[in-house]
């Protein structure tokens, strides 16, 4: 996508005290003159920030303002080893507020809803966040936070809750709960709100069916604010991001290259005006692509897909990227296919051969259409050609975990 004059003159001035600023960029872009980079093509030569580098700036490392400019600061999960501190100076939490005020906007939400918080409150993002743009919309936030299921259901009758702001597992508990006490007449909920993870078609209809409500995802990372710098709209045709505070670009995930709108790769954000902590090239190990074109709802406001998963789980056959979620939607594609399969990589007489074993109730004539079928989509869709082996109903092993079904045999 080509960078918008306003995001290239933001990015500039930036860089141009950067150094003075931060320590951790001083160290980082110090064999760069910062003072060529004029250009998106000057941008896209900047090595890219990684979440070790974050790391390694723990605690305090990040921070490009005075002390006495910073008024918070957030820390990201980490599930494993040191964590990721960022701390945010006023501006930056205002910021935050106006960027998630706009997606709740954009969900249809109004001052005259109530929003009801399930994510945790604490060091991390996702409480707070969806208070703040609540506040600054002008709704009434309900700050529960996680867990106690009965509570939140009375309180979500008692004060007529309109809004539900959770992750999708915790929605598909709160509603399946709502089903089983029959409770369903009670609840006065409309539209959900739903932090961005991969989660399947199947489940997003039960939550929408069993709330009876509309469902957005929001996207956001600890590292770039937390929730809210994008958010799915009434087309669920993509997640519309806020280009007048963060930069995207979708790189190939091996080769660091920038890859043209539509293709899909690793996520690498930018921000334009944050003080606290800013980033410039932050690898995201989030699969996205950005979606061309104008989106149906009429928002100028661009597109990524919504995510598809992590870099993790990608391999490289045949020179092309391929990921969980493109497989599982190619065999969604295939009528007589069935939802399960299993994928073999291996390296034989010099080239990658990628075998898809699926599930199939054809037997057959028929399940020798199903293979072909497999074949042509998966040309069509991911471009490469695999080798075909339906099996029967029940036969490939069950795995919770999707990315155990890529068995790549070749290292
Ligand atoms: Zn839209």
């Amino acid at each position: 996508m080509e960078m918008k004059k306003a995001q290239l003159d933001l990015i500039k001035k930036q860089l141009e005290t950067i150094k003075e600023r931060s320590p951790f960029y001083r160290e980082k872009f110090k064999d760069i003159d910062l003072t060529s980079i004029q250009t998106q093509e000057d941008f896209e030569k900047l090595p890219f920030t990684t979440k070790d580098d974050l790391r390694n700036a723990y605690p305090l490392g990040l921070q490009a303002v005075p002390d006495e400019k910073v008024v918070r600061i957030h820390s990201s999960s980490g599930t494993t080893g040191t964590p990721v501190i960022i701390p945010y100076t006023q501006q930056d939490i205002d910021d935050w507020a106006f960027q998630f005020k706009r997606c709740y906007e954009m969900a249809g939400i109004t001052p005259l809803d109530r929003i009801h918080i399930t994510p945790g409150y604490g060091m991390w993002t996702a409480g707070i966040g969806f208070q703040l743009g609540a506040e600054l919309l002008g709704a009434m936030a309900i700050p529960m936070g996680p867990g106690n299921t009965d509570k939140q259901l009375q309180m979500m009758m008692d004060l007529g809750s309109t809004v539900l702001c959770a992750t999708s597992s915790y929605a598909l508990l709160l509603a399946e709960t709502i089903a089983e006490r029959g409770i369903k007449d009670k609840i006065k909920l409309r539209k959900g709100v739903i932090g961005s993870e991969r989660w399947g078609e199947k489940m997003r209809a039960r939550i929408a069916d069993e709330l009876g409500v509309q469902l957005y995802d929001i996207y956001g990372l600890t590292e770039v604010y937390g929730p809210g710098i994008g958010i799915t709209c009434d087309e669920e045709s993509g997640i519309h991001y806020w280009d007048d505070f963060v930069y995207f670009e979708i790189v190939d995930p091996i080769t660091g290259e920038v890859l043209p709108d539509g293709e899909s790769g690793e996520l690498v954000i930018t921000t334009l005006r944050k003080e606290g902590a800013p980033l410039f090239r932050f690898s995201t190990h989030d699969l996205t692509r950005i979606i061309p074109g104008e989106c149906l709802c009429g928002s100028e406001f661009p597109r990524i897909e919504t995510l598809v998963g992590r870099t993790d789980d990608m391999v490289k056959v045949k020179g092309v990227n391929i990921f969980p979620a493109q497989i599982e939607e190619v065999i969604q594609q295939v009528p007589l296919a069935s939802s399960e399969y299993q994928v073999m990589i291996d390296h034989l007489y010099g080239k990658d051969i990628m075998t898809v074993f699926f599930e199939t109730a054809a037997e057959g004539e028929d399940r020798a259409k199903a293979e072909l079928d497999l074949i042509n989509t998966f040309k069509s869709k991911v471009g490469i050609t695999i080798s075909p082996k339906a099996v029967a109903l029940g036969e490939l092993p069950r795995s919770e975990k999707k990315s155990r079904r890529i068995f790549d045999n070749r290292y």
